[in-house]
């Protein structure tokens, strides 16, 4: 798919490939900070494994990595169980309703959260579950026809609709920008999300919070971070090319 670009990542199997990607991975994203002047420790990086095999983790694991993305239910859960529990799972997919009781008590943070139903149904078993979900919501902020989340301008009051709900807790915002050949194009959406999460954080809802902004992938995450990103998901850049073969 992008093949041509510097992010490529190394992806011949070799043993050892997912730690010099997850160095160069680094190392870009702490040149972006030194760039825009921001403070390495503010950014986090969420190597997202959907697809691949629990050895890849296991790989990234040994290199530091305690931060994995998954976006379908099962596959997080059947990582969970099988590496350690001092990682922090994060559900970066589109979340059905009827799985949220799956994942309530594994997910660190739920990344996806569009709509006021399905904060209700987070809420409903964080409370049967006693514990309190951090969630983020996902804004459309490119306005793609084809993309799961809200629009920019129907933000503030879907989360002034959960800051009433129990046993939840809004984080911050998230969006999945355009796939783009030059990722500057993406630096108009990146800048757009941050002020929207600014505008937000002045209305003081409770139970929201407004600390974190998770944007930026492979193609983009550098541009990402120099316009406030303090997560960046990124896959192909550390685990090499996804094969889905279903
Ligand atoms: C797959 C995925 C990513 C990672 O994409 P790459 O381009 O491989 O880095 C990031 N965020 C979400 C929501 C994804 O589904």
């Amino acid at each position: 798919m992008n093949e041509d670009k510097k992010h490529t990542a190394k992806s011949d199997m070799s043993y050892g490939y997912i730690a010099e990607n997850i160095k160069t991975v680094q190392s870009n994203i702490l040149s972006a900070c030194k760039l825009s002047e921001r403070y390495p420790e503010e950014v986090t990086l969420i190597a997202v494994s959907k697809t691949m095999p629990v050895s890849a983790l296991r790989e990234a694991y040994d290199c530091g990595c305690r931060h994995f993305g998954e976006n379908k239910v099962q596959e997080l859960v059947d990582k969970y169980e099988q590496l350690p529990k001092d990682i922090k799972w994060h559900m970066i997919g589109h979340l059905q309703r009827n799985k949220v009781k799956y994942i309530i008590d594994k997910a660190y943070l739920i990344h996806g959260v569009d709509s006021l139903r399905l904060a209700e149904e987070i809420s409903r078993e964080a409370v049967k579950k006693n514990v309190v979900a951090h969630i983020l919501i996902e804004v459309n902020i490119a306005q793609e026809e084809s993309k799961f989340g809200i629009k920019k301008e129907e933000a503030a009051a879907l989360i002034e609709n959960i800051s009433k709900l129990p046993s939840i807790q809004v984080e911050g915002l998230m969006t999945i920008a355009p796939y783009v050949e030059n990722s500057e194009e993406n630096r108009q959406y990146f800048v757009s999300l941050r002020q929207l999460s600014v505008d937000i954080m002045k209305k003081n809802n409770d139970n929201v919070s407004m600390n974190v902004l998770s944007m930026g992938m492979t193609g983009d995450y550098e541009v990402a971070v120099e316009e406030g990103a303090t997560y960046v998901r990124v896959g192909t850049g550390i685990f090499g090319d996804r094969h889905y073969n279903s």
